[in-house]
């Protein structure tokens, strides 16, 4: 059986060379995530087209991501040896950018001083250091160690998004926002959410004519708010690294599940991010437990899961992705579908008020029950805006979904969607033209054999947005 689950790698100076581009596309990577954090607009441009390049060159579709830093706040360079910071011990917060040791660390935000007040705890470098807030001097805050541990290059300071003034998105993030919807991105995350009103905020046409908006769940007021985001954006991030200095740690396991739930009852892919493999930054070979956590994300009905530091910064990022396309592609193996198509004709949360999504709703909901029971095992998909497509891996049905569609932007960004192989169709005729030319695509890329019995879901009119036509037939000879 062929791997369900997507794969996200984020691509930095350990992976962004041809031959581990190459690499990195053979061994499964769906989405190739670029960060700004550490990069320039330009820098991460020319990544995107070395990403499209080698993509053709490899024959398949791979998305890509720009991921926005938001309002995300770093301390000035450790250095590149490992800084241990002592428990108990007092260290010195002030603003600027020159250099960190293990008693004074310079913080990159002018607000520092007047966000944070004693008593609050902030964290470094995703909880390898806990910091509590003693006293506030006039140019520099003092602040107790209350858990120790090595940093080094130049961490994140998490401050509790409660007391942040600074707002997502930032100027920054909209710079490059207007220059990513100019080069045709596909899919753009923001960072440190609160309201839905932020994702509003992000200047882009619905996709497919823009990018698909994937918002990160990271902080308090986006779990409080977590119904008007998820329908405010195109996909969602479980993004545990700041969520798990959000909320206690306790909490994460089950808001990466409820998360997950809600995103899946919308139709909205959602990603599963961070630490994932992230001993695989030094080590050969994951922790049982990383192995463990994978496969997990998996069965909580995870789109896609994704890489960060271990593909960007790691000893060997193809064996990474490698890695966790086997654990991913077990677990799939052992999906229980049976059990999710049922839960999730509880759980389908439809529009009633907006017909084309009803009518959609209730095809593949149909669809989905068909298959099952004549044991189909692939269903093609025909989509303007990979809408149907979404629609139908919400069912995460045991048959393979082909998503085909005759925009480019929507097959890319349909490398995002669970269970989904993303297929151009060169057609844009009337239904049976779409259908036949649908069914010789598949046939002719080996999808699908000649004489297999599957289903085909689309549109009668290519206009809007309704899924109104399931055909149940045999594949032609070519
Ligand atoms: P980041 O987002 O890697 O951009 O911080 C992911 C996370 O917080 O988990
Ligand atoms: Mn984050």
């Amino acid at each position: 059986m062929a791997r369900r689950t997507k794969i996200i790698a984020t691509i930095g100076p350990a992976s962004d060379d041809e031959a581990t581009l190459r690499g990195l596309v053979r061994a499964g990577m769906d989405v190739a995530r670029l960060g700004l954090a550490h990069n320039t607009i330009d820098e991460a441009a020319e990544r995107m087209a070395a990403i499209r390049r080698i993509a053709a060159l490899e024959g398949r579709y791979v998305g890509v991501l720009v991921d926005l830093p938001g309002p995300k706040i770093r301390a000035a360079s450790f250095g590149e040896a490992p800084v241990a910071i002592a428990e108990d011990s007092v260290v010195d917060l002030r603003v600027g950018g020159t250099a960190s040791d293990a008693s004074t660390i310079e913080i990159d935000y002018e607000g520092l001083l007047a966000d944070v007040e004693p008593g609050d705890r902030l964290s470094m470098g995703d909880g390898r250091v806990i910091l509590e807030v003693a006293e506030a001097h006039g140019d520099r805050l003092a602040a107790r160690v209350a858990h120790g541990g090595t940093l080094m290059g130049s961490p994140g300071l998490h401050i509790p998004s409660d007391r942040l003034s600074m707002r997502a998105p930032t100027p920054e993030d909209l710079e490059a926002v207007e220059r990513f919807v100019e080069l045709g991105v596909d899919l753009i995350a923001v960072s440190f959410v609160r309201s839905a009103e932020d994702l509003a905020r992000v200047p882009v046409d619905p996709h497919p004519s823009g990018p698909i908006v994937v918002a990160k769940v990271e902080t308090r007021a986006a779990i409080d708010d977590l119904p008007a985001i998820i329908e405010a954006s195109g996909a969602v991030m479980v993004a545990r690294g700041d969520l798990g200095s959000e909320c206690s740690i306790e909490e994460l396991p089950i808001l990466q599940k409820e998360i997950i739930r809600q995103c899946i009852a919308l139709g909205r892919p959602a990603i599963t991010a961070t630490q994932m493999l992230e001993t695989m930054v030094s080590n050969p070979e994951p922790t049982r437990a990383e192995a463990s956590d994978v496969a997990n994300a998996v069965w909580d009905g995870s789109s896609a899961v994704m890489l960060s530091g271990e593909t960007a910064v790691g000893i060997d990022p193809v064996n990474v992705v490698a890695t966790m396309a086997r654990i991913a592609e077990r677990a799939d193996e052992a999906f229980d579908h049976r059990g999710w198509t049922s839960e999730l004709s509880e759980l389908r949360m439809t529009d009633t008020d907006d017909p084309d999504t009803s009518i959609t709703d209730a095809m593949t909901q149909a669809t989905a029950r068909a298959v099952d029971e004549l044991g189909i095992g692939t269903i093609l998909c025909i989509s303007g805006s990979g809408f149907t497509v979404r629609s139908m891996a919400r069912f995460r049905p045991s048959a393979r979904i082909l998503g085909l569609s005759a925009d480019e932007r929507t097959v890319r960004q349909l490398t995002l969607s669970w269970g989904t192989v993303p297929l151009h169709l060169p057609e844009e005729g009337d239904l049976d033209s779409r259908v036949s030319a649908a069914l010789a695509v598949a046939r002719d890329r080996g999808e699908v054999a000649a004489g297999e019995l599957v289903g085909v879901l689309a549109g009668t009119d290519v206009r809007s947005r309704s899924t109104n036509a399931l055909r149940i037939g045999r594949v032609p000879e070519a």
